[in-house]
């Protein structure tokens, strides 16, 4: 990676540097994100807190974008938890079939909004453990809502946040658990809504899944580990920009 165009911030740090402690370099990173993305923008397209849910969940093994093209025509027939109710498993999942999972994801919204109506008035509470025993949601998607939709300092950890606090040496990367515990520790708790997206935004502008050269990297040359640059040189070739 040796072409970050970052408008030059990354220059203020020297690539040489070592001994970093994990809270320096979360610091540095947090100023680095705030410079590259001071406003991160909610991905998936939402009017309340209802849409949002069923977008997070939508999106699971699918993309923001896709998910953005298939709700408008699913949110005008059944825009609530009472109008989606009308509708059966079937006609849910023909409104979705272009995307992953959709009968599974299809009977999942069909029976949270059954729960919605019964239990919550057609609302969709604002308590993550409520979030977590509905239907088709993850702690995941449930920390997505209560931070998006209602504002509660949340981290949620996605596929992007867990490689990248890895390879930051923000976390050991062990599971998705621990990283949440990690970042949450690191970052204060009013960032936490703003840091998850910032993340988010840069793997997807700018980290390849893939093994590549860590160490021409702005973050990662002086983020990683020698130990993690040198595993990721000896897994492959160098990664492309996405
Ligand atoms: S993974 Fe590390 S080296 Fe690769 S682009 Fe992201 S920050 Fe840079």
């Amino acid at each position: 990676m040796s072409s970050l165009d970052c408008g030059g911030i990354f220059l203020l740090f020297d690539p040489d540097e070592v001994n970093v402690t994990r809270a320096e370099k979360a610091a540095r990173i947090a100023q680095m994100l705030d410079e590259l993305y001071p406003a991160p923008p909610i991905p998936l397209d939402h009017v309340d807190p209802y849409t949002l849910l069923i977008a997070v969940l939508l999106s699971a093994q699918s993309t923001d974008k896709k998910v953005n093209e298939i709700t408008p025509a699913l949110f005008a027939r059944a825009g609530d938890a009472a109008a989606m109710t009308t509708l059966s498993t079937a006609e849910i999942a023909d409104y979705i079939r272009q995307i992953g999972l959709a009968p599974t994801k299809a009977k999942n919204i069909r029976a949270l909004s059954e729960i919605l109506v019964v239990d919550y008035g057609g609302e969709v509470p604002a308590d993550m453990a409520a979030l977590e025993s509905l239907p088709g949601v993850g702690h995941k998607t449930a920390s997505v809502v209560m931070a998006q939709a209602f504002g509660v300092p949340a981290f949620p950890v996605d596929t992007h946040i867990h490689r990248n606090a890895a390879r930051w040496g923000l976390s050991s990367g062990k599971n998705v658990q621990t990283t949440e515990k990690d970042l949450k520790a690191l970052f204060s708790k009013e960032t936490w809504n703003r840091v998850h997206l910032q993340i988010i935004f840069f793997g997807r502008e700018y980290c390849p899944a893939r093994s590549h050269d860590l160490s021409t990297c702005p973050i990662c040359s002086w983020a990683a580990s020698k130990k993690r640059i040198a595993q990721e040189a000896a897994k492959g070739p160098k990664g492309k920009k996405k």
